[in-house]
């Protein structure tokens, strides 16, 4: 290690920054965000940094800086892109022994200025040592979006409980193991996620058991949506839960590449469900939910798309809330969804389509009596779930009833996967093309004239895979088209 990672306390203290542009506008937000009094000089100060004067704790002097302004100042900034004027502050630093930072200038930095991940009061500071700025920022970019963005307000909050838990739990190590509870628990989860009250319900609770001697560790369930198979699709918190559980219960619209992303240790227990072939019933899965999570473990219901969507999660959660346990949904991205920007069909479009809805054809007995006439109609999209071995009645269905037999119709198998298939053609004809290609489960059926719009948008030449991504910024979604 080149640099000694420190964290300065500078509240209160004078920071001088030499320089009027927009680096030495940054300079002076970060040194009073953490409460110095900033002296910044610059006989033509620009927007940027004029912008921020009438701060508390700011003075712009519209001169250069002297040997007598470096004397007393805690860290001094060369922002001026002048090396005549870095040599002076450099030397002035150097001489009243204070610490320096000449901007890109490595052999006149006494330290470095790293790139910052502000949770505040969590802070994370990057550092290459000055080799390589831009992999600090590529690397904070990455690091901004695993990091929840009020985890250091959760950091704040528990800390208010400290001196409680300090007198109620006598050893370091049963401490230790509340905090942990506390922040990698059911009350940490209910405060990212914005419920303050019952976060704070929940430590009380926490505190009250083990006070009277119970263990805090009752189970619970994390019902999970994964999205339609492309791991990238999956959301932060789907990513947090995976990695935490201790066993997870996960059906074949799972993929292995998502659960390669499940906690290493983790138990896994395959719970099937194919359209006509149920490994487990699905009673058999909700008890067994329920009694995995009695035992306390922390049980991951691992979903394909989105756990209420034809996903029947809310029967999973009727029979949790039935036992007591507690539970927590985290949305996916839906099939339909997935399916649609993969495939290059926009699911509404001002000339298309004003509504989409999704059905399934499959129902509980079988497949389902749907007004196809009035589903099928000029201005709406039709997703249809569950729908590839139905597809011939769902043909004959609409042709009976006079739905237009030449509206465009796309089926999407394995969407947003690396071998996802997609084959589009009229109502008319759907039938015997998915029959050609001998198109498998999973495949989602989208009916209506926005499908014409994947020729429009001619999306066999997209790119495909990772050479669409922008390494530069981690923070913007990839467009990714598979074919
Ligand atoms: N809860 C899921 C749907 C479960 S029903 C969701 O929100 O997506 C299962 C049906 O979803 C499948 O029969 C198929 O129609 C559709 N499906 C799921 N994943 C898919 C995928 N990757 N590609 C195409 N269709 C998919």
């Amino acid at each position: 290690m080149d640099y000694l990672p420190v964290f300065l306390d500078i509240r209160g203290r004078k920071v001088l920054i030499d320089g009027g542009n927009t680096l030495a506008a940054r300079r002076a937000e970060r040194a009073l965000s953490a409460g110095a009094k900033v002296y910044a000089f610059d006989p033509e100060p620009q927007d940027e940094l004029m912008a921020l004067s009438g701060q508390d704790g700011l003075t712009i002097l519209t001169r250069l800086p002297d040997q007598g302004d470096v004397a007393d100042c805690a860290v001094v900034y060369g922002a001026s892109e002048d090396s005549s004027r870095d040599n002076n502050l450099y030397s002035w630093s150097r001489a009243a022994n204070v610490l320096c930072n000449i901007a890109d200038v490595t052999d006149k930095c006494d330290f470095i200025t790293p790139s910052v991940v502000d949770r505040a009061p969590i802070v994370i500071a990057i550092s290459t040592g000055g080799a390589a700025p831009v992999i600090a920022r590529i690397l904070r970019a990455r690091i901004e979006t695993i990091v929840p963005t009020a985890f250091g307000q959760l950091a704040s909050f528990t800390g208010e409980f400290r001196n409680r838990i300090a007198a109620t739990i006598k050893t370091g190590r049963e401490r230790r193991h509340f905090w942990e509870w506390m922040i990698d628990g059911p009350a940490g989860d209910f405060f990212l996620a914005g419920n303050r009250d019952r976060a704070q319900q929940q430590i009380e609770t926490d505190l009250q058991r083990h006070a009277a001697g119970e263990a805090n560790h009752v189970g619970e369930v994390y019902l999970v949506g994964a999205g339609p198979g492309d791991p990238d699709l999956l959301t932060f918190r789907a990513l947090r839960l995976m990695q935490r559980c201790d066993v997870v219960l996960y059906d074949r619209l799972v993929g292995d590449e998502i659960m390669s992303l499940v906690r290493r240790d983790a138990e896994r227990v395959y719970v099937g469900k194919m359209a006509q072939e149920h490994t487990m019933q699905q009673e058999d899965i909700s008890e067994l939910m329920v009694k995995l999570a009695k035992q306390g473990n922390r049980v991951l219901r691992l979903k394909g798309g989105d756990p209420f969507i034809f996903g029947r999660g809310g029967e999973e959660i009727e029979k949790l809330a039935e036992h007591g346990i507690g539970f927590q949904v985290v949305p996916g991205i839906t099939a339909a969804a997935g399916c649609g920007a993969y495939a290059g069909i926009p699911l509404t479009h001002r000339d298309h389509a004003q509504s989409c809805t999704f059905v399934t054809a499959h129902g509980k007995d079988g497949m389902l009596a749907l007004d196809w006439k009035s589903l099928i109609r000029a201005d709406q999209t039709v997703a249809v779930y569950m729908g590839l071995s139905n597809l011939p009645t769902l043909v004959a269905g609409a042709d009976k009833v006079g739905v237009d037999m030449s509206t465009p119709v796309a089926v999407v198998q394995n969407g947003t996967r690396d071998n996802q298939v997609v084959v589009t053609g009229p109502l008319s004809q759907i039938d015997a093309l998915v029959r050609e290609a001998q198109m498998k489960s999973p495949a989602m059926i989208i009916i209506g004239s926005v499908v014409s719009l994947r020729d429009q948008l001619n999306w066999s030449g997209q790119t495909s895979g990772v050479s669409a991504m922008n390494l530069s910024s981690a923070t913007t979604p990839d467009v990714l088209a598979r074919q």
